[in-house]
């Protein structure tokens, strides 16, 4: 490759030219230095670069090797072994079994998308010729984001497929439920009963009584189209037991929710938890940090536990929870007194203008007098204060300051769940972290920290609904405006206290009896049929909630399905497409197939086409506008099938995608049927500081500017933002600028929040007396092997991990008085669970943590959840309020047809932690602030494994005591329910923003 690009002395000496460190006036790269090569490229591509005399001669470079826009080399070469692609359709292999004959094994590799978490890893099936069954699966080197590596929950999808415990069925309940009466139905008997709740509640514009309620979606879209083509508003999600903190404090920066960092090129690296690594992206992030740090970057990781992720750091930071918004802080404040921060940067896109304007007023409106404002403002987070709330010591916050300071743009950070789920004001980790990353000039560049729709790619499909026009306050009350996704965990109460009901109720992936704080409140919802009439949990496993539906549906794994997906692993753009192997294995031998559950196990539908048919019974007649939305674009009037749907999409919104398909002589759906994935050309989606891209002449038609912070405007509604005289498209937010000050919080009764700032736990250290056996309970912490309550299908993953003892550190469990493997009763608000302890200095003294996977339970043995994963228990309502749990038996050996399930070896499946936390919901982001005060003590004389005890009464006091705690905005003049720029999953129309 050749390259010559010419950089004249304005680029060298300004400030993009940090991302390319060593870059000369007249540079040659050669194949040694392709990454150089490409970053010029990409910065080329911002427009921000016109002014600059560059020449590149282009012609040499293969920009369709495998190279990521961030400079990875994909490496398929550097696996040790993979089936190249020409090789897929017939791969032979030696049969294990029959060694030390070599009897040949031929196999069609057919590419898939791992369902076990979200990053979406590639996968392929290995389809054994002579069965016509999955043999096994191993990563996809092709796959952009996973290139050929995947977690052990990857491999283990040949378990789910397995399972000799999976529901093969519709399951439809004969008595009441939760009585566990279960018979086989038809899909058609569901379809019909469905489809006529939902059309009435349509028809009668109870829109807001169809809920669908999604824990792992799974799929970029999809579910919006179908609701949006029902027109109602019944998108909930399990995001406020996960993200939402998070997400609004990145959010209220920036508009946009999600963190994306450039790891494989940064020079330093900042987790808080190691969340991201052990459970969420957890693959493709993990190997990039690994290249950064071989690259030389350092990595630090706030964590009071010592995860596999602090574990390879070289800085572990055990901070008290909640307390890292103060740390965060007073690097904040070193980087500004030390000047180790980016002047141009936040000079030309934080919006000091309107902070001075509204806050200072009469002083100079200058930056230089911004900046030493901010000095005064967070002049008591010294590193002193910043070390006794945390514990850590001065000279490390310093220390850690001033590395960051010198990564400058290549500044990485990601912090997700962990501290911001735990803590009352946890948005304000996210918030916090985020200013270290405009104060060194790191959003958005090679080895900083992207936004994530930066990095993602989601096509659009054919015919797209409008919003629907109706406002359902089940899931956005006027007590949360600014709640960053649905207040899924108050969904019981709000039945309880009358304000809705539920004609018809989908849970899906989803299991909110185990994972929700107060379960049993949920089962009480559960079985009220006055206020849930319909509930069918769609599912690929048993779970604690399924017991408790009217139907139990069955739905594919990772491999018995369609969904397209692309998530924020790195810097690049691609979507990796999941599909039914066994489907396209069969199409591919001629063998029609018109719905995917003729080739799934069982009655296993895909839920793809289960909401194609349920939309056409709910408009047979298309007469209520639904059903043209589920017609072929290619066969007019003609029920969708699935792949055209996908075949559309492919052939019509990924750019790049039909150009490459034509140069291997395939259609773009032959193309990811045959690869799986696909990353969009980096000329076609640049990646890197997109709000400096510069908006055309015909873009600023019908504007006008806001001359004191340079937004400009459309009609009222910003689209740009003017700086140094150059229009730019900025940030999705009301100034288009990074908003240090948000002047949204301030309106919308938060003003003492209106700047990054620290907000006290409700499990600040100051409120625990040790002494006292009171205790801060961590529950939230992940094991990499398992998914949340959807691994227990999964008997390798079991065979690794199978307990969820409660860590103590070594000075704790001598001042309790217990040793590892004695029973404990750690006591909640409303009541308490009993488990085993195990000691290890991996845990911060004064913390206890449990994690949050396992104490699965079932109430009958041979239905209900697996039996790999479950203990047989009693649980039942004893009083007024009182529910107790208590376990019958442990795991055990079963006899089925996988040998496998009679060498279980072992007995105690973990506690139920959750049962015995009421909610906390938070009174600005609303997300569940999961930590604890606990009292630990040796368990009591009667206590057993796995007992828990809960009080209804007490967990329903203090839910009324955060929202106590909210500032409802129903008074507003402008009657608006929610700020209109801030993002609304599945957005209704503006109109219905406001109050009739
Ligand atoms: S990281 Fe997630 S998507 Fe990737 S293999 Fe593991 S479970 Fe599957």
């Amino acid at each position: 490759m050749s390259v010559r690009a010419r950089v004249d002395d304005v680029w060298l000496g300004g400030p993009l030219w940090s991302p390319i460190p060593g870059l000369k006036n007249e540079q040659r790269f050669t194949n040694n230095n392709q990454l150089q090569a490409l970053q010029v490229i990409q910065l080329i591509q911002m427009r921000h670069l016109r002014q600059i005399n560059v020449e590149i001669d282009m012609t040499e470079i293969p920009l369709e090797q495998h190279i990521a826009p961030g400079g990875e080399q994909m490496t398929v070469r550097d696996l040790a072994s993979c089936p190249p692609p020409e090789r897929w359709h017939d791969w032979v292999e030696y049969d294990a079994k029959a060694w030390p004959r070599k009897v040949e094994r031929h196999y069609a590799i057919i590419p898939t998308i791992c369902f076990n978490c979200e990053a979406a890893c590639g996968l392929m099936a290995y389809v054994d010729k002579e069965t016509g069954r999955v043999k096994k699966f191993e990563g996809n080197p092709y796959h952009p984001g996973s290139r050929g590596r995947n977690c052990a929950k990857g491999p283990a999808t040949i378990n789910q497929v397995n399972d000799p415990e999976r529901i093969l069925y519709p399951l439809k309940r004969g008595g009441k439920r939760g009585e566990g009466k279960w018979e086989r139905t038809t899909w058609d008997e569901v379809l019909d009963t469905f489809a006529a709740k939902i059309r009435a509640a349509i028809v009668e514009d109870r829109r807001d009584e169809v809920m669908y309620h999604v824990g792992r979606p799974g799929h970029d879209g999809y579910m919006e189209r179908v609701l949006g083509a029902w027109g109602v508003d019944g998108h909930n999600s399990h995001t406020n037991v996960c993200s939402s903190s998070a997400r609004f404090g990145y959010q209220i920066w920036c508009g946009m929710d999600r963190p994306s960092p450039d790891h494989a090129n940064a020079r330093f690296i900042l987790l808080i938890s190691s969340h991201l690594e052990t459970g969420h992206y957890f693959n493709p992030q993990a190997q990039r940090i690994i290249e950064g740090k071989m690259k030389g970057a350092k990595l630090a990781v706030m964590d009071p536990r010592l995860s596999n992720t602090a574990s390879m750091a070289d800085y572990w930071l055990p901070t008290w929870p909640g307390s890292e918004t103060a740390v965060l802080l007073a690097m904040a404040r070193i980087l500004l007194v030390e000047n180790l921060y980016n002047h141009d940067y936040m000079r030309r896109w934080v919006n000091w203008q309107q902070y001075l304007a509204s806050e200072h007023p009469i002083e100079p409106q200058t930056f230089n007098h911004f900046i030493s404002i901010l000095l005064d403002l967070y002049a008591g987070y010294t590193p002193s204060f910043a070390a006794h709330e945390s514990g850590l010591q001065e000279k490390t916050i310093i220390d850690i300051a001033r590395q960051i300071g010198h990564a400058g743009t290549a500044f990485a950070a990601h912090t997700w769940r962990a501290a911001t789920a735990g803590n009352l004001g946890g948005w304000q980790v996210a918030r916090a972290l985020w200013f270290l990353s405009v104060l060194t000039g790191s959003i958005g560049t090679i080895g900083g920290t992207a936004p994530n729709a930066w990095n993602k790619f989601v096509p659009a499909p054919f015919l797209k609904p409008g919003p629907s026009e109706v406002w359902n306050e089940l899931l956005y009350p006027p007590e949360y405006p600014l709640a960053n996704y649905e207040m899924s965990i108050l969904l019981p109460y709000f039945l309880k206290e009358g304000r809705g009901k539920l004609a018809a109720y989908f849970t899906r992936v989803y299991n909110p009896v185990w994972t929700n704080p107060d379960g049993t409140a949920w089962i009480e919802m559960l079985t009220n049929e006055q206020q849930i009439e319909l509930h069918a949990a769609l599912t690929p496993v048993w779970s604690e909630t399924a017991w408790y539906a009217d139907y139990v549906l069955p739905m594919g794994v990772g491999s018995e399905r369609h969904d397209l997906m692309s998530q924020e692993t790195h810097a690049a753009r691609w979507i990796g497409f999941r599909q039914p192997v066994l489907r396209v294995y069969k199409e591919r031998n001629g063998e029609p197939i018109e719905y995917t559950y003729q080739a799934n196990p069982g009655e296993v539908w895909e839920e793809d086409e289960f909401w194609i048919e349920l939309s056409w019974r709910i408009d047979p007649d298309g007469s209520l506008g639904i059903r043209k939305y589920f017609e072929s674009p290619y066969r007019p009037g003609h029920k969708l099938a699935i792949e055209e749907y996908y075949r559309w999409i492919f052939e019509n919104s990924v750019p790049g995608l039909p150009e490459a398909a034509a140069q291997e002589q395939l259609s773009p759906l032959e193309y990811m049927r045959t690869y799986g994935s696909f990353e969009i050309p980096v000329d076609k989606a640049p990646v890197f500081t997109l709000n400096e891209r510069e908006l055309k002449s015909k873009d600023l038609e019908g504007t006008r500017v806001d001359k004191l912070s340079g937004t400009i405007k459309r009609e009222g509604a910003p689209v740009g933002v003017t700086i140094d005289g150059r229009a730019y498209e900025g940030f999705p937010t009301p100034s288009r600028k990074l908003e240090f000050y948000s002047s949204t919080l301030k309106e919308w009764g938060w003003p003492e929040y209106a700047i990054p700032s620290y907000i006290q736990s409700h499990v600040h250290r100051d409120t625990m007396n040790h002494d006292m056996g009171e205790y801060l309970l961590i529950p939230t912490f992940r094991l990499p092997t398992l998914i949340h309550t959807r691994s227990g299908n999964a008997k390798w993953l079991y065979e690794i991990s199978n307990a969820n003892p409660v860590w103590i550190h070594p000075v704790d469990a001598e001042r309790i008085r217990v040793q590892t493997g004695d029973l404990i009763r750690v006591t909640t608000e409303i009541g308490y669970f009993v488990n085993r302890v195990w000691i290890t200095e991996g845990i911060r003294p004064g913390i206890v943590a449990c994690s949050h996977h396992l104490g699965r339970w079932r109430l009958e043995t041979g239905q209900g959840t697996d039996r790999w994963a479950s203990s047989l228990v009693e649980l039942a309502k004893v009083d007024d309020g009182i529910w107790r749990m208590h376990q019958l038996e442990g795991i055990q050996p079963f006899a089925s047809d996988d040998p496998d399930s009679s060498r279980i070896f072992w007995r105690e499946g973990g506690v139920h932690q959750n049962l015995t936390f009421p909610v906390h919901p938070d009174p600005v982001s609303g997300m569940h602030c999961w930590h604890q005060k606990v009292t630990v003590e040796l368990a009591h004389q009667k206590d057993a494994y796995g007992d828990v005890y809960v009080d209804t009464k007490k967990a329903h006091m203090v839910y009324q005591d955060w929202l106590g705690m909210t500032r409802p905005q129903t008074l507003r003049p402008d009657g608006l329910r929610r700020p209109l720029w801030m993002i609304r999953p599945y957005r209704p129309a503006a109109r219905v923003f406001k109050r009739d």
